[in-house]
């Protein structure tokens, strides 16, 4: 029997917990979980991107019974409010803008038409965004003309942690509640975790889940940390929740503030709201007096401080141990990645259970494909705070100034010059989240494709006009999305 030691029992240890027993032959491998219930969790972490879709399948979870355990809802993208100026707004919905005309993109022959002041709004051309505006959901299989509508969640963290834990347990995981004192070394890395009450749990693999502290990577193993600070300055947040007011929301709303922003993440049962902010710009006074004068319920609670560290581990596998979760670093909740940046590494630890021991090529191998999933993320991140108009207030004055990292740098200049984009096929986000960022940013190219030239005046008017129908018309029929809500079975 070989044995993984999962240190930490917060989203991402349960993660972990739920994706091993599921896959992992019972057999061969013993799973054991570390928590402390003294020292809980982050608790926050309420919006996710849809490809958690596929770790649930995986799991084996209903959907349905997901939703009802978890209070969740649907998330169709993300409102961004009065990131360019105060008073204006655009959606990063979720799927594709559009449809494809000829071989270039359609948002070439929505510049064009731009260009000659023919175009509605670019979010007009997507369904998610129509649909998010409406409120309205439904599940549905595209069809001719009518495109997916890819979808997310929200969702109580807390309550998706417990309910994968009830997965765990069932799949033979062992939890231990207790605090990890000591961490002793051994010939791969780690030997064993030391726990009070003078108990041992020895393991060949560890995973260390223990949050932004990072107490086997970092403390133990002395891995270092890349401080992003510069490029991604807010470094403390507060979080309340708020009573809920009428039907949820199927969106997230991320509002600029004069030192950050606010999300608003809509639930069953209650509204999740924070303020991601720069200590440098703002007291924590201040930020909870922005926070609570901007609540569209009644708060439950006072505001729960947070502080953190933009960045990344120098290594995210070190010796024996993988660092999961907030102790492998921290992007901001901007785009909801962090779960997903949990479940990718999850993949990631399957893709490359060592056999035996862990070897020099594997270790390297996975921390290169971290590095690189961290780097292109916090790009696209850096890209929301620096495309502003919000003249006059020191964050966002200084995040235009900013200099931008090399490949950010590379991408603009080509997307002002000729709207094309520079992607890599392992970034995570496709064409549509960075012309949808890029344009409702008000970064607008030069000029579009040639050949996006090729249909007349008439024909590209019709053609437009036909898509933004489509998307109209399918988010009107589709119901409430309190009504989808209500409808779920409710069979925890
Ligand atoms: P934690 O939740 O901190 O869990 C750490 C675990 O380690 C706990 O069980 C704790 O008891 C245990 N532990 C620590 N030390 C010891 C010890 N000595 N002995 C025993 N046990 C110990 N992500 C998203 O995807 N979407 C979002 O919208 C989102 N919003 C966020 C907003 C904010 C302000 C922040 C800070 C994060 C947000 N995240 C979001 C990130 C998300 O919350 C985390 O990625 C996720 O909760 C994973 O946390 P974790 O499990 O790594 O750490």
């Amino acid at each position: 029997m070989r044995s993984i030691v999962i240190a930490g029992g917060g989203t991402a240890g349960w993660m972990a917990a739920a994706a091993f027993a599921r896959f992992l032959p019972r057999e061969a491998w013993r799973v054991v979980l570390v928590e402390s219930e003294a020292i809980g969790t982050v608790g926050v972490g309420e919006a996710t991107i849809p490809q958690i879709q596929l770790f649930n399948h995986h799991l084996g979870l209903d959907e349905d019974e997901f939703l009802a355990a978890t209070q969740g809802s649907i998330k169709l993208g993300i409102e961004f409010r009065d990131w360019v100026r105060p008073g204006h707004a655009y959606m990063h919905g979720f799927g594709q803008v559009g449809r494809g005309l000829g071989l270039a993109e359609f948002h070439h022959y929505w510049l064009r038409a731009h260009e000659a002041g023919t175009a509605a709004p670019f979010g007009a051309y997507s369904l998610n965004n129509m649909a998010a505006a409406a409120g309205r959901f439904a599940r549905f299989e595209a069809q001719g003309p009518v495109p997916p509508m890819p979808y997310a969640f929200h969702f109580d963290a807390g309550l998706y942690a417990a309910y994968l834990r009830r997965h765990a347990e069932a799949g033979d995981v062992v939890r231990h509640e207790g605090r990890i004192v000591a961490v002793e070394p051994g010939e791969g890395g780690i030997a064993a975790l030391l726990l009070d009450g003078e108990r041992r749990i020895a393991g060949d693999l560890f995973i260390d889940c223990t949050g932004f502290r990072g107490l086997l990577i970092g403390e133990a193993l002395g891995v270092g940390y890349h401080d992003w600070r510069h490029w991604l300055p807010c470094d403390r947040a507060l979080a309340v929740p708020s009573a809920r007011v009428g039907d949820p929301a199927p969106y997230t709303r991320a509002t600029a503030r004069r030192a950050g922003w606010q999300w608003r993440i809509p639930l069953q049962h209650r509204t999740g709201n924070g303020y991601v902010y720069a200590s440098a710009h703002v007291s924590d006074d201040g930020a909870a007096a922005t926070l609570l004068a901007n609540l569209d319920g009644e708060p439950l609670g006072d505001p729960r401080p947070l502080a953190f560290t933009t960045g990344k581990r120098e290594a995210f596998w070190a010796g024996n141990c993988i660092a999961l979760g907030l102790s492998s670093g921290f992007l901001e909740p901007l785009e909801s990645t962090s779960i997903h940046l949990i479940q990718t590494a999850v993949a990631r630890i399957l893709a490359f259970l060592p056999a035996d021991r862990p070897t020099e090529a594997d270790r390297a191998e996975y921390n290169r494909l971290t590095h690189v999933e961290y780097d292109r993320i916090r790009d696209f991140l850096i890209l929301h705070y620096h495309a502003n108009q919000r003249v006059g207030e020191p964050l966002w004055d200084a995040m235009r100034a900013l200099e931008l990292p090399e490949e950010l740098a590379r991408k603009l200049d080509l997307w002002r010059a000729s709207a094309r984009l520079s992607r890599r096929d392992d970034e995570l986000f496709a064409e549509p989240g960075w012309t949808q960022v890029l344009i409702g940013q008000e970064i607008l190219p030069e000029r579009h494709h040639p050949l996006a030239d090729a249909p007349g005046d008439r024909d590209l008017a019709a053609f437009l006009s036909t898509v933004a129908d489509v998307a109209r018309r399918t988010a009107a029929a589709l119901p409430p999305h309190g009504d989808f809500l209500r409808g779920l079975s409710r069979a925890p």
